[in-house]
């Protein structure tokens, strides 16, 4: 039987690009990572997830792949590659790659094959068709072969085939070539779409999706304890237990969005909805009431494509590190595998964008123009890049209060936040009472406590914007209280302090009727209820 490690294990998220530059080229790279192993190690994190750092035209930063077997020069070489696995592996750090085989660029060999005649034997890895189908931005016409091509984001990203079976025994053959380097599993990019079906309409959650899943866990990661986690924005309770059931041979977890999307507007992430404490209750408990003989959850307050945390729901001003601790020691003490996106342990912010010429991002960019056309002004549509802009998360990380944020000594690719001068890890590191000792406490907590895994989940009922919850085992019980604004709360129970865990802020002695302050949270082993 399987121990499956990736339970107990905390992973961070590192976007290679804006992590640390060792060569003054102003771009973050492998050699940068290596450096920061130890203040990895200090946090205390079991392994890292790397955005790509496959060879690509970085037209989406890498979320483009000319050539899977390839390290971009950008970020090193292979060598530097298997020196970071090697020495991570030293700190018991483990290294997750990210997997993008949705599409690949359009500079990728197949492609290029693929473009050069309809009977070329690359052709049919991609979705070629005389007629665009549905939505006509989804494909772009070619006019040496006269058809148009498939894609999902920009047309330098063509979707692969993956009906096509010789599509699919490529990837299987390039993912054993990366566990073969000694990873310990895969993100998989948008991977609830490989299942499309052009012809029906069918983008998300497509007839073949499981089937394709289970084909390669069987051929590739299925063999060994590895961690593997799908990005499926589409993916409800229900579906989780599809990927992650643990007789299903599919994944280990996939990333849910819903606690997300209680703030996207009709569903819309540009249209932001201020936090909505009862509708994340909802949303969370619908997740957390998943059994692991389901499925296997996932925890994370960010990526390298959502806002700052702390911007998007905490507080970025008086209660900044308050707020940051909140959502990490909530987040952190439900079930699942937790996610750390870098700088989160800082409780880094977005970013005060003014202008477009500040931002890279380009789907920021087609934002723009898109609003642009439609009549909208330059000021309100800077103002929701502002907030939702994805370079929100991928500003350097802060390591030091130099205006460079010790990040490079070059001129960074894209703008450091001018709050480095004191949000940094120095300053983190030097200060017991940081957002980053938080982190570490609650990853020391998931190494050594059993019932953060094994505990069932309760919602217990308070006031509309106190989060609070109970964690059971058959012979222990946990209270998890969170006050999610920065207003007082008042919390009434019948409980009985028995241990304290953790906190914000100061522990209460008594669970009868409390006053919680703003953004205080705790965490307390109590007395059995029976
Ligand atoms: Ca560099």
């Amino acid at each position: 039987m399987m121990n499956n490690w990736w339970k107990k294990a905390v992973i961070y998220q590192i976007y290679p690009r804006s992590f640390k530059d060792s060569n003054d080229d102003g771009i973050g790279d492998i050699n940068g990572i290596i450096e920061k192993l130890t203040y990895l190690e200090k946090l205390g994190v079991d392994g890292i997830w790397l955005s790509p750092i496959y060879q690509s035209p970085m037209v989406d930063n890498g979320y483009d792949i000319s050539d899977y077997y390839k390290i971009d020069p950008l970020f090193g070489t292979m060598a530097d590659f298997e020196a970071l696995i090697e020495k991570a592996k030293q700190l018991n750090i483990r290294v997750i790659m990210d997997l993008v085989v949705n599409h690949t660029s359009d500079q990728h060999l197949w492609f290029k094959e693929s473009k050069k005649s309809k009977n070329n034997p690359r052709r049919d890895f991609y979705i070629w068709r005389d007629q665009p189908i549905g939505e006509f931005k989804n494909w772009t016409y070619d006019s040496s072969t006269q058809q148009y091509y498939f894609h999902l984001f920009s047309p330098q990203q063509p979707d692969l085939n993956w009906e096509n079976e010789e599509v699919r025994k490529e990837i299987h053959k390039m993912m054993n070539f990366w566990l073969a380097k000694g990873i310990s599993g895969f993100r998989l990019d948008v991977i609830d779409l490989i299942g499309k079906k052009p012809e029906q309409e069918i983008t998300v959650n497509g007839p073949k999706l499981h089937d394709y899943l289970k084909e390669m866990n069987l051929a590739t990661f299925g063999k060994k304890d590895y961690l593997t986690v799908g990005e499926a924005w589409s993916s409800s309770p229900e579906l989780a237990k599809l990927y992650s059931g643990p007789n299903r041979h599919e994944l280990s977890m996939v990333f849910g969005f819903w606690h997300l999307l209680t703030s996207a507007g009709n569903g819309d992430k540009w249209k932001k909805l201020p936090l909505n404490v009862p509708k994340l209750k909802e949303a969370m408990t619908a997740w957390q009431k998943l059994t692991p003989n389901e499925a296997w959850n996932s925890l994370f307050l960010g990526n390298h494509d959502l806002p700052r945390i702390v911007s998007f729901w905490g507080d970025e001003g008086t209660y900044r590190e308050k707020s940051a601790k909140a959502f990490a020691i909530l987040f952190h003490l439900m079930r699942g595998t937790s996610f750390i996106y870098q700088g989160e342990e800082l409780g880094m912010t977005n970013f005060p964008f003014e202008n477009l010429s500040a931002i890279n991002d380009v789907e920021s960019h087609e934002y723009f123009t898109d609003r642009k056309k439609e009549g909208q002004s330059e000021e309100e549509i800077i103002k929701v890049l502002r907030e939702m802009s994805r370079d929100n998360a991928r500003t350097p990380m802060q390591w030091t209060s130099d205006e460079k944020a010790g990040f490079t000594k070059g001129k960074a690719w894209l703008s450091i936040n001018p709050n480095t001068k004191i949000i940094n890890a120095d300053q983190a590191v030097s200060d017991s009472n940081s957002v980053f000792y938080t982190y570490q406490k609650l990853i020391k907590l998931r190494h050594q406590e059993n019932w953060l895994i094994e505990a069932d989940f309760e919602l217990l009922e308070s006031a509309d914007e106190i989060f609070a919850y109970l964690r059971k085992t058959t012979t222990r019980t946990f209270l998890v209280v969170a006050n999610l604004s920065n207003l007082v709360q008042r919390f009434e129970s019948s409980f009985v302090k028995k241990n304290e865990i953790i906190s914000n802020d100061s522990f209460p002695d008594l669970l009868t009727d409390i006053e919680i302050q703003p953004w205080q949270a705790f965490a307390l082993e109590i007395k059995n209820l029976d």
